[in-house]
């Protein structure tokens, strides 16, 4: 037999969690008792929140600090994506969120480089929370239960699993993108809504390292590079990010590289050959560089230019060679950019010709890190691609396409920067699809719906 519920989420990650919470948040507000409306949330793995509990290297980044406008600038660089994200952020704000977490006993705080984190620096601690929470609010949880199959007949859900038949007035779905599977996000949202009719942009790697064709050089791997500017750059298309770039076995990862890894692998499908560059002085154009190296030859003509460069500040601020803040350009790299500009490798500034000086210049705006082989799907912190945008309503999370249905999460065709903003998004769009769907079930908004009893 059926279990029936009158609301059904499947998934019970960030953003399934927060709607089943949101729900049962608005029906309290609504004087609705805990027994007269059963909440049920469905989840594949024996235990909820199984990504939250590896978010941020085991410490999970929740969120970040700042007005919502602000973080979704600084989170979102598609202006699609923000607009869609701006009121979910706006109804439930990273503020909520942190003293949703306080009344449960875990206190966050923001790094100086605005990452909000718990303050025991234990993902463990916020999912606890997140399961007290539920617990508290009367969720029926339901885990080790995958659901198969979905479909809506005569205004009634029916879902199949592996624990048996659902059925509910409203829907939910919540159950992530398609990186690391192993979570349990192997794609089923995406068949799920396919089945219901929705346009589902295929999923696409984002904040995932990359993979080069031919493997760095064993003396530059774990070499970090502050403050670069990776590019990819393909006849006069080029796409490019600031920040570290660090080298590995394989290739390259860093904050630069997974923030670019969803237009690199956009790059990488385009163009048969994408190549990977770092520009060692971003802050300077070719021309101010070239007069500083020629004032620097005037005066230290003796000096051997890999000494120079031994000792050169990397990324320094535009108009001097200053070493401030990140230190100097890695030793090792040395005798790869003298290589690569064909230099002898005890040169003098004062040995250097002019097209020898233009050579260093070149490698130093356009260090070579390597042809792209591959940005792997199931590497990125999250995935690009999922239900198109435009087929859901920003403001509630329901579906266009078919009433009582409600996606969130990262399902939906976003993907943010890393610093806390894809779980904020999880948070925010769980959240607004549990209070409309709860509100959508309990006959309207009520004149309360604004106040909260969990806030
Ligand atoms: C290694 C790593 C580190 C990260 N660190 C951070 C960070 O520090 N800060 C940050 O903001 N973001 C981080 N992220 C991203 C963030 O964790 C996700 O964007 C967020 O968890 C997405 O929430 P979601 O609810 O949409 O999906 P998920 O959290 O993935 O939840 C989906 C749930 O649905 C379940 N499910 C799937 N299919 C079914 C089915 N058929 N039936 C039943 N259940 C199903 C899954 O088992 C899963 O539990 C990180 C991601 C990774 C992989």
């Amino acid at each position: 037999m059926a279990l029936k519920g009158d609301l059904l989420i499947v998934g019970g990650g960030a953003s399934g969690m927060l709607a089943a919470l949101g729900a049962r948040d608005t029906l309290r507000n609504l004087h609705i008792p805990d027994d007269a409306f059963t909440i049920i949330l469905l989840e594949r793995n024996a235990r909820q929140g199984a990504k939250l509990r590896i978010s941020g290297g085991g410490k999970c980044n929740v969120t970040h600090e700042g007005e919502s406008g602000e973080l979704l600038l600084k989170g979102f660089f598609d202006k699609a994506e923000r607009r869609f994200l701006k009121h979910s952020f706006f109804s439930f704000t990273n503020s909520d969120l942190c003293s949703l977490l306080d009344r449960y006993g875990v206190k966050t705080a923001a790094r100086p480089d605005g990452k909000v984190f718990p303050v025991s620096e234990r993902a463990a601690d916020v999912l606890k929370a997140f399961e007290a929470m539920l617990l508290d609010a009367g969720i029926n949880m339901i885990s080790s239960c995958r659901a198969s199959a979905l479909k809506r007949d005569s205004e009634q859900f029916t879902v199949d699993s592996s624990r048996g038949q659902f059925n509910s007035s409203a829907l939910i779905l919540a159950v992530g993108g398609v990186s690391y599977a192993t979570t349990g996000t192997t794609g089923d949202g995406l068949a799920f809504a396919r089945k219901f009719g929705h346009s589902v942009i295929d999923p696409s790697p984002a904040l995932a390292p990359v993979v080069t064709k031919k493997v760095p050089p064993a003396d530059l791997v774990g070499v970090s590079l502050r403050s670069v500017t990776l590019f990819v750059s393909v006849s006069h298309e080029r796409v490019e990010r600031r920040g570290d770039v660090l080298i590995t076995h394989r290739g390259l990862t860093g904050p630069a590289v997974l923030s670019l890894s969803r237009q690199i692998a956009k790059f990488a499908l385009q163009h048969r050959a994408a190549e990977l560059y770092v520009d060692l002085f971003p802050a300077h154009t070719s021309t101010e560089l070239q007069e500083l190296f020629l004032q620097h030859a005037r005066k230290n003509g003796t000096q051997m230019v890999r000494k120079f460069l031994q000792s050169a500040p990397i990324a320094p601020p535009s108009g001097s060679f200053a070493i401030f803040p990140y230190g100097t350009i890695p030793t090792a790299l040395v005798p790869f950019i003298m290589r690569h500009a064909a230099l002898e490798p005890d040169v003098r500034w004062s040995e250097l010709k002019k097209d020898e000086r233009k050579s260093l210049l070149d490698v130093l705006k356009r260090f070579p890190m390597g042809t792209v082989k591959s940005v792997p799907l199931d590497e990125g912190e999250v995935s690009a691609g999922g239900i198109a945008l435009k087929e859901v309503n920003p403001k509630t999370m329901e579906s266009r396409l078919v009433p009582g249905l409600y996606c969130c999460g990262e399902l939906l065709d976003y993907a943010g920067e890393i610093g806390g903003f894809n779980l904020q998004a999880a948070f925010s769009t769980g959240w607004t699809a549990g209070r409309n769907a709860a509100e959508r079930l309990a006959g309207g908004k009520h004149p309360n719906a604004g106040s909260s009893h969990l806030r």
